[in-house]
């Protein structure tokens, strides 16, 4: 298959800094999309990943799956975009389109194994996938998203995997007016749910451990801040919420936030990925009928749905901007929450 070379920034091991390296990615065939970097969000999911946190990290390993760009060429068969047309890519870029999961709209969980950004297996070279730290990518039209005109570029970025991770569970359990949801972690993904849960009509509460959050939290549509290391704060909102959102990184104790949901309510895992500790008390859960549930960015029908409702509600994600050579450092200010509230990287700086 015709390949091209393709300049990056990757992670060589778990303990390497990212630096600039070559990748090779395949020529566009029939339906495919290639697009010029512009802008790539940087995702706490990169750093587990260049780090080998979750373990499976296939080296060199380029991140990056917060993607918008503009189109340089496009496969004979493609209908959707043409060049020079805004697009963006999130997190898949691949999937079976065959099984139930696909059928419904939901490559996400794809029963064949859906193919993620990065540090996926690339149905076509064999090799692993690379993501969006690097000049250009080449997607399956399928998988490629339209930009919405209104839409600052840099900070559209986000949405791509902030936006719809936090965006699905909110439509899953049917957030509207007159919801209560509490977010917890105010992060990337943490400020996008407060500003997704607000235009949708909820009375949203942000669960943070950091003192100082507070002024932002409102502004960014939050109507209450909760200290989590405050026992008395937490015990205030005892069987308030209908929908919590969990986006914090690591392994943490989620007993007390049970505590706050509603009868029927839920809590939504979309951070950690592991065993809980300390251990999960279920008789909350069985006295209030409530459930703790996961999940997992969006299908690509639901991400162009919440770039649409981006568009009107004219929402976009809070930035600062980076140079790819800033990416270790950004790394490291990440680990410290130290993130207002999304990085996102000018990939015209790998072109210096
Ligand atoms: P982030 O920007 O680093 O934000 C995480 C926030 O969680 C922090 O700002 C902090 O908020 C809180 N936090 C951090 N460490 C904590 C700890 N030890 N205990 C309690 N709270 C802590 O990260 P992100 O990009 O939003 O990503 C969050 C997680 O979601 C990551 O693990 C990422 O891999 C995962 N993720 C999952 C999906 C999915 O599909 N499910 C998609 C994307 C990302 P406060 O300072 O306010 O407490
Ligand atoms: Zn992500």
């Amino acid at each position: 298959m015709a390949t091209t070379n393709v300049k990056a920034y990757g992670a060589a091991a778990p303990d390497a800094d990212l630096k600039q390296i070559d990748i090779v990615r395949r020529e566009v065939t029939a339906k495919d999309i290639e697009i010029d970097i512009l802008y790539c969000g940087v995702c706490h999911s990169d750093l587990h990943t260049a780090r080998n946190d979750w373990g499976g990290t296939v080296y060199p390993a380029v991140p990056g799956h917060e993607i918008v760009g503009k189109v340089t060429k496009v496969g004979n068969e493609v209908t959707k975009l043409k060049v020079g047309d805004y697009a963006a890519v999130g997190c898949l870029v691949d999937s079976c389109r065959t099984c139930s999961s696909c059928r419904q709209d939901l490559e996400q969980f794809c029963l064949g194994g859906m193919v993620g950004t990065y540090n996926g297996k690339d149905k076509h070279l064999g090799t692993q996938t690379f993501g969006g730290y690097s000049e250009k990518v080449i997607v399956n039209e399928h998988f490629v998203l339209k930009v919405p005109a209104n839409l600052d570029l840099a900070a559209t970025a986000p949405l791509l995997c902030a936006g719809i991770t936090t965006w699905s569970p909110l439509r899953h359990w049917k957030v509207g007016k007159g919801s209560k949801v509490a977010v917890v972690g105010l992060g990337g993904l943490g400020h996008m749910a407060i500003k997704l849960a607000h235009a949708l009509g909820a009375e949203v509460t942000l669960f943070s451990r950091t003192p100082g959050k507070e002024k932002d939290a409102l502004e960014l549509g939050a109507d209450a801040v909760v200290i989590s290391t405050d026992e008395n704060q937490i015990k205030a909102v005892a069987g308030k919420f209908d929908l919590i959102i969990d986006t914090v990184p690591s392994v943490h104790d989620i007993n007390p936030y049970v505590g706050t949901l509603t009868i029927n309510g839920t809590l939504v895992l979309v951070g950690y990925l592991g065993g809980l500790e300390p251990i999960l008390n279920t008789v909350p859960l069985i006295l209030g009928r409530k459930s703790v549930a996961g999940s997992l960015i969006g299908g690509i029908a639901e991400t162009q749905e919440m770039l649409d409702f981006c568009g009107e509600h004219n929402i976009v994600s809070e930035i600062e901007i980076i140079k790819i050579q800033d990416i270790n450092e950004a790394y490291e200010r990440m680990l410290k929450s130290d993130v207002h509230y999304r990085f996102v990287i000018d990939m015209a700086s790998l072109k210096n």
